[in-house]
């Protein structure tokens, strides 16, 4: 298809990457030049961070080091993030992650692939919720938050804290009961819970009888549950829709999150929230140069959830369509998954899984979901020497 594409630019390095990686490992073409812009040095599997809270796993056991595997797929790796895209110039503005580091101002590339995943906008959540952005304990970067957790802690053995989690999809609720878990086991006496829903049902994108679970589990541990939504916050303070204001020590903040503030001078085809519109080839429904995945990226023809296992699945796909447009042969098709297995971890040791209707918990759907995430970070994870 594009004969001459030399330079392939990977912005970050989310699930479907890390597979593009892996198979650049295998078999990279002597005559691409690949760049990877990232800001970390680690991929932190957002599935393990719940595990992270509840102080079951290290931090290292949820990271994947990204150096070794950019230097297996013989891969350059620019430490710093996406600030600004030019699709007609085909170049990106990098930002460094640390004031002094040197970075190229801009990268250029012939074939550009997106998977820099979710972010919270910070004008934009100024807007919604005033304060937040000062105030809260933000989900988003992952990586931030894990280095951030144990502050929370190191004040929680002292007195007992009061955290409101603002956001009941499964991430917040997967962290509230593992915040529940920690501060029950290792903080002072007497912490206490409440769930800003936002006014719908918790889990209200799960089926209902998984719901039903998720209440009877707030309910046994004496977690409050608000049907409100969150209209700002200021210091110790958060503000409800309904007029009231909740006194807590810690808001910690799980919502729905935005597409990158640098995609809509792009120039690229973006959907009404402003994610990248892709076609079934994962590619830019106005830019054939440009693919991207995972949760900046909306599929035109197919529209999903947002989650790390269809940014997972669009993975291979994704690779060797970067491959093909190389090469000038045939795109393929990437056929995402109707159901895909949720397990919503209630705590370490306990999940409730659910495929499309059918849902069931215990042990062993804990034991299933640390089994599939401690697998993928050991399948990524490049040995050094
Ligand atoms: C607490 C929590 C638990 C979750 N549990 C699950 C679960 O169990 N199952 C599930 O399916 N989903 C889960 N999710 C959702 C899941 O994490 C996301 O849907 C998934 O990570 C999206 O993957 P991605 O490939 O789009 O991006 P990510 O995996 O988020 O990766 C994005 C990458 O891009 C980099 N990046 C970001 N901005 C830039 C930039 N400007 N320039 C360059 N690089 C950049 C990041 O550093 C990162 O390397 C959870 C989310 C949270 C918060």
């Amino acid at each position: 298809m594009h004969h001459g594409i030399k330079k392939l630019l990977l912005l970050g390095t989310g699930h479907a990457h890390l597979q593009v990686l892996t198979r650049l490992a295998q078999n990279r073409p002597a005559d691409l030049d690949v760049t990877v812009l990232t800001p970390y040095p680690h991929h932190t599997l957002s599935g393990m961070v719940p595990g992270l809270v509840a102080g079951r796993y290290s931090a290292e056991d949820c990271q994947i080091p990204l150096e070794p595997l950019v230097k297996a797929a013989g891969a350059r790796w620019v430490q710093g993030r996406c600030t600004a895209l030019d699709a007609a110039r085909q170049t990106v503005v990098v930002s460094p992650t640390s004031k002094g580091q040197a970075v190229p101002s801009e990268l250029p590339y012939h074939l550009l692939s997106v998977d820099t995943g979710a972010v919270f906008d910070r004008t934009r959540l100024e807007a919604d919720m005033p304060g937040a952005s000062t105030h809260a304990l933000m989900v988003h970067p992952v990586e931030v938050f894990a280095t951030l957790w144990p502050q929370v802690m190191e004040r929680a053995v002292n007195r007992p804290l009061s955290i409101a989690v603002v956001g009941a999809g499964a991430a917040g609720l997967e962290l509230l009961f593992a915040a529940e878990q920690c501060l029950r086991l290792h903080g002072a006496a007497g912490a206490r819970f409440t769930l800003i829903t936002g006014g719908t049902e918790p889990a209200a994108d799960h089926p209902r009888g998984v719901q039903r679970r998720v209440l009877r589990r707030l309910k046994a541990l004496g977690i409050t549950v608000l049907r409100d939504t969150c209209v700002g916050m200021d210091h110790g303070v958060v503000r409800l829709g309904g007029g009231s204001e909740l006194a807590c020590d810690l808001p910690l903040l799980a919502i729905g999150t935005h597409a990158p503030a640098w995609l809509p001078g792009s120039g690229l085809a973006l959907c009404e929230a402003g994610h990248v519109l892709v076609n079934d080839r994962q590619q830019s429904t106005s830019h054939p140069n440009v693919f991207a995945a995972g949760d900046v990226a909306t599929r035109a023809d197919a529209p999903h959830p947002r989650s790390g296992v269809h940014a997972l699945r669009a993975g291979p796909t994704l690779a060797a369509n970067l491959l093909a447009a190389h090469e000038g042969s045939a795109l393929k098709p990437h056929h995402p998954p109707k159901n895909t297995l949720s397990l919503l971890s209630c705590g370490a040791g306990h999940a409730i899984a659910s495929w499309g209707p059918l849902h069931a918990e215990g042990a062993w759907a804990w034991a299933w979901k640390d089994r599939m995430d401690r697998t993928f970070v050991a399948k990524y994870t490049v040995t050094v020497g």
